[in-house]
């Protein structure tokens, strides 16, 4: 079995900010009238990470005059603000901002480096050595 296991030192080192701005940036919107959904894709290895499908309260309710569907209207609204939100956040911890290409890049193709934080093509071009924020390791029978 194939677990993931984190470095330690990830959170108190990411790039909080820039990071959000560019998962914003990239962010794609899967939601339907039923299910409010989102995802990206690692820009390094192409990994896809979704955020948690999250369903509209008012889903399958039809409403039953036109008042009742701009109310539902606004709600769909609010829900969606607030799930996109919540996708970047949770996002934020499974992407990194590499500092060097300005590239989305997940745990596993980002690695944390003596003097800057950066993903594994830039590491291997500037010669810097790093483990990464997540590796897969073949989970051991204990
Ligand atoms: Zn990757
Ligand atoms: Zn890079």
């Amino acid at each position: 079995m194939k677990i993931l296991k984190y470095n330690d030192t990830v959170t108190r080192r990411k790039v909080g900010c820039v990071l959000r701005k560019l998962i914003e940036s990239v962010l794609e919107n899967l939601s339907t009238r039923d299910v409010f959904l989102f995802r990206v894709f690692c820009a390094n290895c192409s990994a896809e990470y979704a955020s948690k499908p999250l369903r509209f309260t008012k889903a399958g309710v039809t409403p039953t005059t036109q008042s009742k569907k701009i109310i539902y209207d606004a709600v769909y609204e609010q829900e969606f603000m607030a799930a996109r939100q919540a996708a970047i956040r949770s996002t934020a911890e499974h992407m990194n901002y590499c500092p060097i290409c300005k590239r989305l890049v997940c745990n596993q193709c980002f690695l944390i480096c003596d003097d800057l934080d950066m993903c594994a093509r830039c590491a291997g071009e500037l010669q810097e050595q790093g483990s990464p924020v997540m590796t897969a390791v073949i989970d051991a029978v204990v």
